[in-house]
């Protein structure tokens, strides 16, 4: 048993060994990776629940990595945070968003917003209000096309300097909704002093409805307290027309979700969302 003991020792310690060395490598190919355009924006649809237009997108990050193929943001992100590499990141994304944006108001006549994931150590970093100002500046963005989501727990850790920096956003015409709703602390408390704009409920929640009963009750919960207090829902993870039409009986005004599409490079949208 002693012998046994032992050699799974080594095992585990070998196996830690593995992960924090791939942990490094990952970090220093991170250093490279913008540079070397392996980071790409994919964009999802959100469209209305009426229309089932596009009425904007979200951007997701994908890295493709020249050994380890495609990598996922749940996988990178967190390296990038405690690489110092996501305000880089994060600046680099808001300025393609701001580009985009632009190009959609000159080629369509369809005014897409598009959201953009917030890191809490973007919302720390103390030249962030400058930067975006001069970014909404730079590309002349006009009101509500830009729009930031973040997550609860951010607003709750940084109360006092979130609702400071919250207030600029608002001032900068930049729009603002809370992510992944439900699964963080839910202080209602913060629902009703900060200006936000929206909530987008978690998809695990809206994944077992209409037949789980619990879920059933917590997302028309949400919906009822959002619009009481005047605030739009979007649910995510919208995969099948029951749920859809279960969201559509409770006004719940916009859709995300692979039953209208995935997240796509932006000339790969479908066509039937874009004209
Ligand atoms: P999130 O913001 O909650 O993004 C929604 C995730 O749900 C995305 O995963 C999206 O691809 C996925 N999804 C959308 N519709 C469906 C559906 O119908 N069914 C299922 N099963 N999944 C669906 P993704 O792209 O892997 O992103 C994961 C998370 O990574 C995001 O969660 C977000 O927290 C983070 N992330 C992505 N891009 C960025 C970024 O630029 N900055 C930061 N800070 N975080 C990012
Ligand atoms: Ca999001
Ligand atoms: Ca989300
Ligand atoms: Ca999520």
């Amino acid at each position: 048993a002693k012998f046994n003991g032992r050699n799974r020792i080594q095992v585990f310690e070998k196996g830690l060994e593995a992960k924090v060395k791939k942990q490094h490598q990952l970090e220093n190919d991170l250093r490279l990776a913008l540079q070397n355009k392996e980071i790409v924006m994919v964009y999802q649809p959100i469209v209305a629940a009426d229309s089932l237009k596009m009425v904007g997108t979200e951007i997701l990050l994908r890295w493709h990595h020249p050994v380890r193929g495609t990598i996922m943001p749940t996988d990178f992100i967190p390296i990038a945070e405690s690489a110092q590499l996501i305000l880089e990141i994060g600046y680099w994304t808001i300025e393609k968003a701001c580009q985009q944006i632009l190009t959609w108001r000159e080629t369509t006549d369809q005014p897409f917003f598009v959201a953009i994931n917030l890191s809490v150590i973007q919302f720390r970093d103390r030249e962030f209000l400058g930067r975006i100002t001069d970014l909404v500046n730079k590309y002349n963005i006009p009101r509500n096309y830009l729009e930031f989501e973040v997550t609860e727990s951010i607003l709750l850790n940084e109360s006092v300097r979130s609702m400071e920096v919250i207030n600029q956003l608002k001032m900068l015409g930049i729009k603002l909704s809370i992510d992944d709703f439900g699964t963080g602390y839910s202080s209602f408390d913060y629902i009703r002093k900060l200006p936000l704009d929206k909530i987008k409920i978690d998809k695990s929640f809206i994944e077992d409805i209409p037949s789980d009963n619990n879920s059933v009750t917590i997302v028309k919960t949400i919906l009822n307290m959002a619009h009481e207090m005047n605030l739009q829902v979007v649910a995510e993870g919208v995969e099948n027309k029951e749920q859809m039409e279960f969201l559509r009986e409770h006004q719940c005004q916009f859709f995300q979700g692979y039953l209208f599409s995935k997240p796509k490079e932006v000339n790969k949208i479908p066509k039937k969302f874009r004209f």
